[in-house]
This record gives structure tokens, sequence and C-alpha cells, in this order.
């Protein structure tokens, strides 16, 4: 009971006769949370028994609710992809494997064009959900080692493990044209277009800070949106 990750928390209450102080020994030293001496009272028992079950069921609640504020620091709630705070802290550790294993990395950056229209054409909701139906569209058109995140509002970011430069141009190309192919459901049978402009950068090996890698990638994305929008850029370093 205590070794299976299932019922490891479940109350144990134990009855031993007098005088076997080995055996209560042993239950206590295997996580027993109670016990009674025989014989045993009906209404003490009843009163124990209780006290456990109200015990787990706090200890219950506490555990989910740790579990989900967890969950909530480092998911965005509209798209529920990650949010900006999971990614700088997984962009490090992902640098230091591609250091360690000699592996390319690259990070992409997407910015919806024009957003601000499709709000105030729309209203904000029809804006979320363009937002969602582009996030959804994100993941679709990932590989599952890629980590997809919204940096906030309409910007989102790919990082590309095992990823090099050529590579990375290919996954640009395919997001840019996945959001500008297909138009968006917009409620009510009503669709609308939406572009994205996309920035690209290649980890350069040692030395190359995720700071740097990302600030690479956002120059470029500036870059596509000075270039026209709805096109990939690469940093040309
Ligand atoms: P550009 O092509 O230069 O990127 O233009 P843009 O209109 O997309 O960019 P801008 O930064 O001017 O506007 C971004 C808009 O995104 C403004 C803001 O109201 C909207 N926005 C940000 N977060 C949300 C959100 O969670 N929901 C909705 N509906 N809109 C959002
Ligand atoms: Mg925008
Ligand atoms: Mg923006």
């Amino acid at each position: 009971v205590r070794s299976l990750d299932r019922t490891r928390h479940l109350p144990i209450l134990i009855m031993v006769d007098p005088g076997d102080e080995a055996r209560l020994l042993r239950g206590l030293d295997m996580g027993v949370n109670d016990y009674l001496m025989r014989p045993v009272d009906r209404h003490e028992l009843l009163a124990r028994v209780r006290t456990q079950v109200r015990r787990k069921r706090f200890s219950d609640y506490l555990r989910n609710q740790i579990r989900e504020s967890v969950e909530m620091s480092i998911t965005d709630p509209l798209t529920g992809l990650h949010n900006r705070r999971y990614m700088e802290r997984h962009l490090k550790t992902l640098i230091a494997d591609a250091e360690r294993t000699g592996r390319s990395l690259s990070v992409l950056i997407a910015d919806i064009d024009h957003f601000k229209r499709v709000n105030d054409t729309y209203g904000h909701d029809v804006g979320d959900l363009v937002l969602k139906e582009f996030s959804d569209r994100f993941r679709r058109y990932t590989r599952g080692v890629d980590l997809a995140c919204r940096l906030g509002g309409e910007e989102f970011l790919i990082i590309m493990p095992d990823t090099d430069k050529v590579l990375a141009r290919q996954v640009g190309e395919r997001v840019r044209e996945c959001v500008a192919v297909h138009p968006f459901e917009i409620g009510s049978g009503e669709q609308t277009w939406v572009t994205a402009s996309i920035g690209l950068a290649t980890w350069e090996g040692e030395g190359d800070t995720s700071e740097a890698l990302f600030k690479r990638a956002d120059n470029a994305l500036y870059a596509a949106k000075r270039q026209g929008r709805n096109q990939v850029v690469a940093d040309a370093a």
C-alpha cells in the first residue's frame, strides 16, 4: 500500500493485542497512521477512523491545490501552451543539452500580423478564438520534442532541439503557411484570414546565451514585419 503511487497516502489503522509491542513497533516503522489496543471499543474505532478520513481528505485537497498552482504557473490559460516563464527556464536547459551533445538548436518567434484589426473588427472574444486556433495549428505543425509557448499577447515561440538553419527555415515556412492558407473560423459560420510574421535564430555554439539567441530571433521577426509581413526571416549571424 505504501509503495504504490495510487495508495501511498492511504491512512492505515492497526489493531494489536496487549503485550504485542513488537508488532506495533513494526507497524509504526512501516508508516501506519494510528493504532488501537484490543479489546476495541466501537465508538473509539469510529472516532479514530473518522479522524483519519478527515485528515486524508484535507491532505488530498492541499496536494491538488499545489498541483494546480504549479500547472497554472507554467501554462497560459487561454491557449494551454506553456508560458514565457516556463520557456525561459527551459531554453537554458536545452542550450546546455546542445552544448553537451554538440547538436544544433533553433528558435522561432511568430507574431500575428495586424492582430489589433481582428479585435477592432470582430471584438475581443473573436480575437481570443483566433489566438486559440492559432495555437492549435502551432501545436499541430511542430514535433513532439519542440516546445511551443505563448510569449504574451499575439506572440508565440517554438524552441526546436536538433534543428539547424536549413530545417528551421522549413519549419518556419510550414508554420507561416499553415496560418495563411486556411481561414480561421470565427463563429456563426463566418471566417477571417490571418497571417503571421516569423523570425528565426540558430544557436551559434559555446558562448551563445539564451538571451542573445532570443534577441536575434526577435530582430529577425522585426525585419519580417518591416519587409511586409507574412514572411519568414532568419537571423543573419
Ligand atoms: P503587427 O502586424 O505590427 O504585429 O500589428 P498588431 O496589430 O498585431 O500589433 P499590436 O502590438 O499593435 O497589437 C497587438 C494587439 O493584440 C493589441 C492587443 O489588444 C491584442 N491582444 C493582446 N493580447 C490579447 C488577448 O489575449 N486577446 C485578444 N483578443 N487580444 C489580445
Ligand atoms: Mg502583431
Ligand atoms: Mg506583438
